[in-house]
């Protein structure tokens, strides 16, 4: 062997999203010393794309909202939700976990919350689920602050931005969505535009940092506070044991191989398998031969955390409801011949649009969460067909919230309509042509379609019936056309525009098994000393159900501060970083 550098820290972290930067924050914190090693060139993978919520039930910003509940109402929710996966262990440690990590990271550091108290949980019909209360996103962030390491930060995914700029979602989207019709929101957009401009001009890159991106520079900008570092190009390659005990991993930099010595422990949270065609076809039944799955996700993450866990002794599980976040994806051809993996996450349950099969046929309620809709999908398609559908509607409705990553007026559509991402027909027998969808049954579906929105009933699927169904909707603009659900609104202006959605994904759930306090856990179900895992390399607490927005993100930043106490060896509830809780 030749001869190779070492470094000696405390926590290893392998992987800089959401999972391993909680950790090492607070560890950090608890006076740790950390080394967080990141494989691409830029640290935040998926979460530097994500809309940055999170789910933290009894949250400090929803109780100084007058919002409390007893811990165990979020419990009986999960219960109820998650059925046979329920683990009333690590269920409780996240919920009693997740206020605490909210409370330190925004006393004690550089990452600052917005409250979500309006969101509702997903499924508003079973028993416990909350109307508002249990969401919190990242607070905006003004990257100028990261100094030089803005510049390794991961940009937010182009298709979702404009110009590459970030556009958080709520009262900020609205503006966006209004800025022709309304003189504040167009005041409030042209500044916001110009500040992005000459932030282009000056750095580079956007420094209005929102959603995940602000989530991503929050974190790092307190653990580069705290003496931390975040070494980029770094790959961990293979994991370091000494008598059975993790100390440290091999990592492959542009100098050659560094050996990390991590006295406390090695914390995995390299995102999970969205890019491992292996895993993919394993644990996948809609993917087999592991490609038809297209996520959103990293594409730097590939399953790298999974196989150094295997590699250690650790368990991946294969018995979840559903081993990955489902999500509709559109694919996006880019200039340079690659293609993007855009998830449709926002306009689905805006009134005027509706999805079907190339049979022509509605399968499912639009407006659910992006989960519940692709498992409609695969409920819907026949074993030997691929999972696809078709988004359609007209062309109000693509002018007033775009589509997919087509973005509305005053943005043109004919590169759109060029690069053939989006289909268009003057009638809707010349779209379903342009989509190879049957003709005559669109027609018979829009036109019933149409006519249940008068009376605002859904009668096939129920669209709009959820409080998260009627939030995700446009109450204002279906109220201003005489139209009594939010979510539903007739397709009747011609032309007509269809984009193709496949079988795609936020990130996945299936992970290493972990106990309670986020160890590795052996077949026997006994923790591996020293290995940690986080993020989506940990299996997800919510065993494969989805029932709230912010359900990675939550679990990653709350097992994260969990997993550095247990480092640290101090107990969550006597932690120095909250004495007031
Ligand atoms: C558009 C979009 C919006 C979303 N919005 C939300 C939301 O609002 N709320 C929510 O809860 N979830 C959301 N999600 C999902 C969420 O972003 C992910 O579940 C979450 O970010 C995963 O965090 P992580 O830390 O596990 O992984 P990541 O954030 O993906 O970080 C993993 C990192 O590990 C690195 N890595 C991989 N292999 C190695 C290796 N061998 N050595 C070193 N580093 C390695 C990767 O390059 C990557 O940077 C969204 C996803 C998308 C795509």
């Amino acid at each position: 062997m030749g001869a190779h550098r070492t470094l000696d820290c405390d926590l290893l972290v392998v992987g800089s999203g959401a999972g391993g930067l909680s950790a090492a924050v607070t560890a950090a914190h608890l006076g740790l010393r950390v080394i967080v090693a990141e494989k691409d060139a830029q640290y935040g993978g998926t979460t530097a794309w994500s809309g940055g919520w999170m789910w933290v039930p009894r949250n400090p910003l929803a109780v100084e909202a007058g919002i409390r509940e007893d811990i165990d109402q979020p419990l009986s929710y999960l219960r109820q939700e998650l059925g046979a996966h329920f683990d009333e262990q690590r269920a409780r440690s996240f919920l009693e976990q997740g206020p605490r990590m909210v409370d330190f990271f925004r006393r004690r550091t550089a990452l600052q919350f917005i409250d979500g108290n309006a969101i509702p949980d997903f499924h508003g019909q079973t028993p416990d689920a909350a109307a508002g209360g249990r969401s919190i996103c990242a607070a905006p962030f003004d990257g100028r602050r990261l100094g030089e390491r803005l510049h390794d930060l991961k940009p937010p995914l182009y298709e979702t931005t404009l110009w590459g700029m970030g556009i958080a979602s709520g009262a900020e989207l609205r503006h966006f969505l209004h800025a022709l019709r309304q003189p504040a929101s167009f005041w409030y957009v042209t500044k916001k535009v110009l500040r992005h401009w000459r932030d282009l001009l000056v750095h580079r890159r956007g420094t209005q940092l929102v959603n995940g991106n602000a989530l991503v520079a929050g974190l790092a900008r307190s653990l580069l506070d705290k003496g931390g570092q975040i070494l980029v190009n770094s790959p961990a390659t293979r994991l370091r044991r000494d008598d059975g005990r993790v100390t440290g991993a091999v990592l492959h930099t542009p100098q050659g191989a560094v050996h990390v010595h991590a006295r406390r422990g090695v914390l995995l949270a390299c995102g999970g398998f969205p890019h491992d065609v292996q895993r993919k076809r394993e644990l996948l039944p809609h993917a087999p031969t592991g490609q038809e799955h297209w996520s959103a996700g990293n594409r730097g993450n590939t399953g790298d955390g999974l196989r150094l866990g295997e590699s250690a002794g650790g368990q991946v599980a294969s018995d979840l409801a559903q081993a990955a976040a489902l999500a509709p994806v559109s694919l996006v051809p880019r200039t340079d011949g690659s293609t993007a993996h855009f998830p449709h996450l926002i306009e689905r349950a805006k009134p005027g649009l509706i999805a079907v099969t190339a049979r022509g046929v509605r399968f499912g309620n639009e407006a659910n969460s992006y989960h519940d809709f692709m498992q409609a999908l695969l409920a819907a398609t026949p074993a030997s067909h691929a999972p696809e559908a078709w988004l359609v509607c007209d062309h109000a409705f693509v002018r007033h919230y775009g589509l997919g990553a087509v973005k509305p007026a005053p943005m043109p559509l004919m590169p759109w309509l060029g690069n053939g991402y989006l289909k268009r027909g003057e009638t809707l027998f010349e779209l379903a042509r342009a989509c190879g969808i049957d003709a005559e049954r669109l027609q018979a579906t829009v036109q019933r379609y149409n006519a249940m929105c008068q009376s605002g009933r859904d009668e096939d699927f129920g669209k709009g019936e959820t409080p998260y169904n009627r939030i995700q909707g446009d109450a204002l603009r279906a109220s201003a056309r005489g139209l009594p659900n939010p979510c539903m609104g007739p397709i009747e202006r011609s032309p007509f525009y269809a984009v193709k959605v496949v079988m795609g994904s936020l990130g996945t759930f299936a992970g290493l098994c972990t106990n309670a306090r986020a160890q590795v856990v052996d077949a026997q179900g006994q923790p591996i000393a020293g290995l940690y895992a986080g993020g989506n390399d940990m299996n997800s607490v919510m065993g494969g159900h989805y029932p709230a927005g912010g359900i990675t993100l939550g679990p990653a930043m709350t097992f994260g501060f969990t997993a550095a106490h247990h480092m640290a060896g101090i107990e969550p509830a006597n932690s120095p970083l909250n004495p007031t809780l």
